[in-house]
């Protein structure tokens, strides 16, 4: 795989507000393309216009110049996140630095971070995330396949699922808030009562806080070629299942979805682990808060 540099013109994209599932109003991608080959990844798709996505990395040579610029002039305090179309701890991250240098230009300014990742890099960063956390800090790590064998077939770039598991654990006990996005969990594969079980009951164990769920993936264009061309190789039989039960499909939930969301629901409550995070609250203004108490 080729890694090369890119010159970027800006870095920080603005939403008009924060997205309801991970709370980002800001949103970072250090690099363009990810080592992690998730078979399943949404990035492949077209709309993207990754068209190397197999085979290059871009990193963004000017990231940290720019973050330094656009930073300091965002008058809205808000989550930034990390992570949207690559993993920022990919395994290029260990030398290159750019999250680690990301995260200590938002140290110094003070902003909150939701970290979105599949691996166990995120460590190298706890003495960062720390300071941040007085402010906000999230981790949620994805993990769709409690059984390692199973997360190296799908997942074949990133650390294994227990690697997560062990990740969540140690940051939790460091106080960091942490938690998983349980999706996407592919139909037939992952969708079963066991994998679901094990993945909530493993959450509980290493202390994460909340656990984002979906039942299903989505399937479009290059991405689908891709997904299908894999599950031919890993799989086989299982292709032929995909197109009777979705066809040309964009969402394609698991047949068994509503008992899997009941069995979610019923595990969580068990364990209290939150099925939506908490999102970063800025402080309110002194001036708004005398008036609420005159
Ligand atoms: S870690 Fe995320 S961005 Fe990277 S390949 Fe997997 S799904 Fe795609």
């Amino acid at each position: 795989m080729e890694i090369k540099p890119v010159q970027a013109k800006t870095l920080l994209a603005t939403h008009t507000k924060p997205d309801s599932w991970f709370g980002c109003k800001y949103n970072m991608n250090l690099y363009r393309g990810c080592q992690h080959k998730c078979i399943y990844c949404d990035t492949r798709s077209e709309c993207y216009q990754i068209e190397n996505f197999e085979k290059e990395i871009l990193y963004k040579e000017n990231a940290i110049e720019l973050l330094k610029d656009e930073l300091p002039r965002k008058r809205v305090k808000g989550t930034i996140c990390f992570g949207s179309m690559n993993d920022e701890y990919m395994p290029i991250e260990k030398d290159l630095r750019l999250t680690r240098q990301a995260l200590e230009v938002i140290v110094q300014h003070r902003f909150p971070v939701h970290m979105m990742t599949k691996s166990d890099l995120i460590l190298r960063d706890l003495d960062l995330l720390k300071k941040i956390s007085s402010i906000y800090v999230a981790a949620t790590f994805t993990i769709t396949a409690s059984d390692d064998e199973l997360s190296k077939k799908v997942e074949p770039g990133a650390p294994p699922s227990s690697a997560r598991f062990e990740a969540i654990k140690k940051l939790s006990d460091q106080g960091i808030y942490t938690g998983i996005t349980m999706m996407p969990i592919l139909p037939f594969i992952e969708d079963t009562d066991e994998n679901i079980t094990s993945l909530i009951e493993k959450a509980h164990e290493s202390g994460a806080k909340y656990i984002l769920a979906w039942f299903g993936l989505t399937m479009r264009d290059r991405q689908r070629t891709h997904f299908y061309k894999k599950l031919d190789e890993l799989f086989p039989g299982m292709k032929t299942k995909y197109r009777k039960a979705f066809g040309e499909n964009y969402e394609c939930n698991s047949t068994r979805i509503a008992e899997l969301q009941s069995l979610f629901e019923s595990l969580c409550l068990k364990y209290g682990i939150e099925t939506k995070m908490k999102f970063y609250e800025p402080e309110k203004p002194a001036k708004q808060l005398d008036l609420l108490q005159s």
